[in-house]
């Protein structure tokens, strides 16, 4: 039988882990989520592992990314069966620190990052990126890793923290992974836990119109009004967003725009789906 996971919950024995590591010369990797994993997150871990000699996946359900209204408090747990999953899939460290280590009562601090954060999320979400700052910012300080990966399928996000990164030079790798889905499409999510079977089969048409975005030979603006418009035809309560962006910047796209990006966010009730693809 494999050794049970070590699971760290504060910053000391996290350090004292690590350093053992880089005495070693083994290079560290990190995965930051917010638990309830499926196969996206597992990916993840996947594609660091060939990359770092350790891999240390976080579990923290981030207070500050959370506005008042959202669901910080409903957000799904599964602390034992992550961590199962974890060991199952060969990370080497869960880190799973309490709220008290992010934030102590002192904690008085913020983050503002530009670029790529305008727009789009912080229109919906204006708290949203300096919440995920400050939480990346303190896993990359504490773990010390050498390399972090993170999902395209929060392609403003992976975007934010690549600024992050640059903007206050700090000596990490960020890496990306490709967005793992559902048979029919449906981009992998903790937050899909909330579908009831109506609003499940619904949430499967996102990724056909994204799809579509993309592909679509229409003008943009006109390419965009239709996803809109195919989106609540199908069923969604409302559209936060149908758009094609440049996908370094997330600017309007200019002719001269090289690579775009088609992302979507579309609302069933109050549960927000994202989803995102390369555009032509
Ligand atoms: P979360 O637990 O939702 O904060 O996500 C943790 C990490 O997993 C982030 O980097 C996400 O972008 C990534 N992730 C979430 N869902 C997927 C997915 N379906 N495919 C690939 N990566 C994902």
């Amino acid at each position: 039988m494999s050794s049970p996971l070590p699971i760290c919950r504060d910053v000391t024995a996290l350090r004292d882990q690590v350093s053992i590591w880089k005495n070693q010369g083994l290079s560290v990797g990190l995965v930051p989520t917010m638990g309830a994993l499926h196969q996206g997150h597992l990916s993840l871990i996947e594609n660091i592992k060939g990359q770092v000699d350790r891999v240390i996946t976080t579990i923290f359900v981030n207070p500050t990314q959370f506005a008042a209204h959202e669901d910080l408090n409903t957000y799904p747990r599964q602390e034992q069966e992550d961590c199962a999953k974890i060991g199952d899939i060969g990370a080497d460290l869960a880190y799973i620190p309490t709220a008290e280590t992010m934030y102590p009562e002192s904690f008085d601090s913020s983050l503002r990052i530009g670029g790529a954060s305008h727009g789009l999320e912080s229109d919906a979400r204006p708290h949203f990126f300096s919440g995920v700052a400050i939480v990346v910012l303190k896993l990359f300080m504490q773990s010390q890793a050498d390399k972090a990966i993170f999902g395209e399928k929060d392609y403003q996000q992976l975007l934010v923290i690549k600024k992050m990164v640059k903007d206050l030079d700090i000596p990490i790798d960020i890496l990306s992974g490709e967005i793992i889905r559902e048979a029919d499409g449906l981009a992998m999510s903790s937050r899909n836990a909330y579908l009831d079977l109506e609003q499940r089969k619904i949430a499967a048409s996102l990724n056909a119109v994204l799809r579509q975005l993309a592909l679509s030979e229409l003008p943009r603006e006109q390419a965009e009004t239709q996803a809109e418009q195919a989106l609540l035809d199908a069923g969604f309560t409302s559209v936060d967003y149908a758009t094609i962006r440049d996908a370094d910047t997330l600017a309007v796209p200019s002719p001269a725009t090289q690579r775009r990006r088609a992302l979507i966010v579309a609302r069933l009730g109050e549960i927000r789906l994202l989803d995102n693809m390369a555009a032509r």
